[in-house]
């Protein structure tokens, strides 16, 4: 354990170092693209530094009572707001909006390699898309969204739910939205608002897989 703990701190050394040469890059050549590259490899050395600790704060304390874990949400919450408060982001106009499953291991920032607002993300249990949701994309494509993708992912709790005839009988709602998901999609593409602008070509609408191990983007296998 500890020779992969120190191969992670030589690697988390090694991915500062680079992003920190890359940052020094993008700002002397000024390019955007660079400035891009090199903001996600810092998020990436965030991401080194964090991902290995298992016994800080939050995350599976075993025996951990409900209020404590809260107590620390609100103490994280306070911290990463207070950064926020020094140094506020920029507010974008999504162009792409992304229906994702609610489980935890899919991140979307890691999805996209984005830490910028251009998406719309709408977290949903099992990719399953209802009334609301639906209304919802509509009105995003209404303000501007040309791209809506709208995902699966493999390893997904909600389709093994469905697939389980003992667990339909526990969760009836889910797994009769798993049934319903592509004729509810189906339908989402026949209302005229988005027809129209399909047909015009003003709209696309993309049907994805998610690696849940690696956030990558694959085709369906149906
Ligand atoms: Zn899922």
């Amino acid at each position: 354990m500890e020779s992969i703990a120190r191969k992670r701190m030589w690697l988390s050394m090694a991915a500062g170092a680079a992003a920190v040469a890359l940052l020094a890059a993008g700002w002397v050549a000024a390019s955007e693209r660079a400035r891009f590259v090199a903001g996600g490899a810092m998020v990436n050395v965030g991401y080194e530094l964090q991902d290995p600790i298992e016994d800080f704060e939050v995350v599976d304390h075993e025996g951990m009572q409900p209020e404590a874990i809260w107590a620390e949400l609100v103490a994280q919450n306070q911290l990463a707001s207070g950064v926020r408060k020094h140094f506020p982001r920029s507010s974008r106009h999504p162009v792409i909006a992304m229906v994702v499953c609610m489980d935890a291991r899919v991140d979307t920032v890691e999805l996209t390699g984005d830490t910028r607002k251009y998406y719309y993300m709408v977290r949903t249990a099992g990719s399953v898309i209802g009334p609301e949701e639906v209304e919802m994309l509509e009105l995003a494509v209404a303000n501007g969204v040309k791209v809506v993708v709208l995902t699966t992912h493999s390893d997904c709790a909600a389709e093994k739910v469905a697939a389980d005839p003992e667990k339909r009988r526990l969760y009836p709602a889910l797994s009769a939205g798993i049934d319903e998901r592509d004729l509810r999609i189906a339908a989402f593409l026949k209302r005229p608002a988005i027809a129209a602008k399909l047909a015009s070509g003003d709209l696309i609408v993309k049907q994805m897989n998610i690696d849940t191990a690696t956030d990558e983007l694959v085709k369906p296998d149906h």
